[in-house]
């Protein structure tokens, strides 16, 4: 499959041998490449991608996860073409901030805003803005889950089986080189769906005399493919954070605007103290967002935590946010996501039956993905230990040769965007049913 997918993309194979010379791994970014070379793409409309060697994909990778709204959707091609007439950046408020903030209160049920311009960015801020409100330096995260490239966070990501540690102690692991050991260790990672860990470990921490500012979680786990909250893990949580004063921020960097109008948030009816945005929110341009409580973000309005950044609010970024939150990401849009998942969820567990292949299909709304396990994942412990390793590379590769774009890497979910149709479902079951053929003949 591999050697198919070279000979069909040998544009991509040039200037992969040219970007090697200036661009470090031939990538703008890590994570976009996969051998045999990352496939260079020129344009997008609705769910097709076309790349340089004039090969369509159904794209359900969708820009890690930005694109719920589809490539060049009309809504957004004319909010930000109007804006781009109009000038650009000014660091100065627009209307279309408000209209956006009043929108994400609305939706969100937290009612302070302020931007950033990527998922790192939120989280970072997030994180800084509990530190200050509570003077506390601790943190704890969920083992194995990503939200973003900063150091407070770049902690217990990826790890090998046995590095892990038990669920009541896990370790703090630096993911890659860099990161210093001082700041790893106020990062405190507890399993997922394992409340009576996470207040065993919070106890602990108190005991020590170092309570945690905050628990930073997504609401349901993506960047492990999909993993959902198990029933009353997420009451369980908020439950404990506010009877110790912690604050919760569920990061929906990936969840929000893709899985409800008001994100994992909406969708589980939990709501947490403070949210994090990014991705979808900004119709594929740069953008992010944190809400919160008014209590918390006083410590912001009164400048003690210092939350600022030239792009924050970029008119071009507001434009496109309002434009999609306004006209694209509307309650039938949800319907129509909603819809298509649920049969995409179907037909893979259908080919996985009929082949009998081990494994099952997660998802909720525009997200997804086919575990090939032999048992349930629910954290980062069973993903290790039952995920088949070899199974998601493969499919990778399948998807590529059959019209279907997926992020690279074992640990991705698919995204749909609301441009999505039958048709694209169709592309992914033919895919998953080719490759289930070829493995059990
Ligand atoms: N949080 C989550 C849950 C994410 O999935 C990501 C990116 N995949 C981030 C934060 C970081 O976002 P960004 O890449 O925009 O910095």
């Amino acid at each position: 499959e591999e050697a198919r997918l070279a000979a069909a993309t040998p544009g991509s194979g040039a200037l992969h041998e040219r970007a090697l010379r200036t661009m470090t791994g031939g990538v703008p970014s890590s994570y976009q490449s996969r051998d045999p070379w990352p496939i260079y793409l020129t344009h997008g409309k609705g769910a097709r991608v076309w790349d340089v060697d004039g090969n369509e994909y159904s794209d359900f990778h969708n820009g890690f996860g930005s694109m719920v709204q589809g490539h060049a959707h009309p809504a957004i091609i004319r909010a930000v073409t109007e804006r781009v007439g109009l000038g650009t950046h000014f660091a100065m408020p627009t209307e279309d901030s408000v209209v956006v903030s009043e929108e994400l209160a609305r939706r969100f049920g937290l009612p302070q805003w302020r931007y950033v311009n990527s998922g790192s960015e939120a989280t970072m801020d997030a994180i800084r803005i509990a530190r200050g409100v509570t003077g506390r330096d601790t943190i704890v995260k969920i083992f194995g889950s990503y939200h973003g490239h900063h150091d407070y966070v770049m902690v217990s990501i990826g790890a090998p089986y046995s590095d892990i540690g038990p669920a009541d102690n896990m370790n703090s692991l630096g993911y890659g080189a860099g990161i210093p050991q001082a700041v790893i260790d106020l990062t405190v990672p507890v399993p997922f769906n394992d409340a009576p860990a996470m207040e065993a470990r919070i106890e602990r921490l108190i005991a020590e005399g170092r309570k945690p500012a905050c628990v930073i979680m997504e609401a349901a786990m993506m960047n492990l493919g999909v993993i959902l909250p198990e029933p009353g893990y997420l009451e369980a949580v908020r439950e404990i954070t506010r009877r110790h004063g912690i604050v919760l921020i569920f990061d929906e960097v990936k969840t929000g605007l893709c899985v409800a109008a008001g994100g994992a948030t909406e969708r589980f009816g939990v709501t947490p103290d403070m949210v994090t945005l990014a991705k979808a929110l900004g119709g594929g341009l740069p953008s992010g967002a944190i809400g919160a409580t008014d209590e918390i973000m006083e410590v912001v309005a009164s400048d003690k935590v210092k939350q600022v950044g030239t792009y924050n609010g970029n008119p071009l970024s507001m434009a496109a946010a309002r434009a999609s939150l306004a006209e694209v990401l509307t309650p039938e849009a949800y319907v129509h996501l909603d819809r298509l998942n649920d049969r995409l969820i179907a037909g893979c567990d259908e080919i996985l039956g009929r082949y009998g292949i081990a494994g099952y299909t997660v998802g909720i709304s525009s997200k997804g993905c086919v575990h090939f396990t032999d048992a349930p994942i629910r954290d980062y412990t069973s993903f290790m230990e039952h995920q088949n390793a070899e199974l998601p590379e493969l499919a990778w590769l399948y998807n590529a040769n059959r019209g279907v774009l997926m992020a690279p890497g074992r640990e991705e979910e698919w995204t749909l965007s609301v441009q999505h149709t039958d048709a694209d479902v169709d592309r992914y079951l033919e895919s998953l049913d080719a490759m289930a053929k070829d493995l059990t003949n």
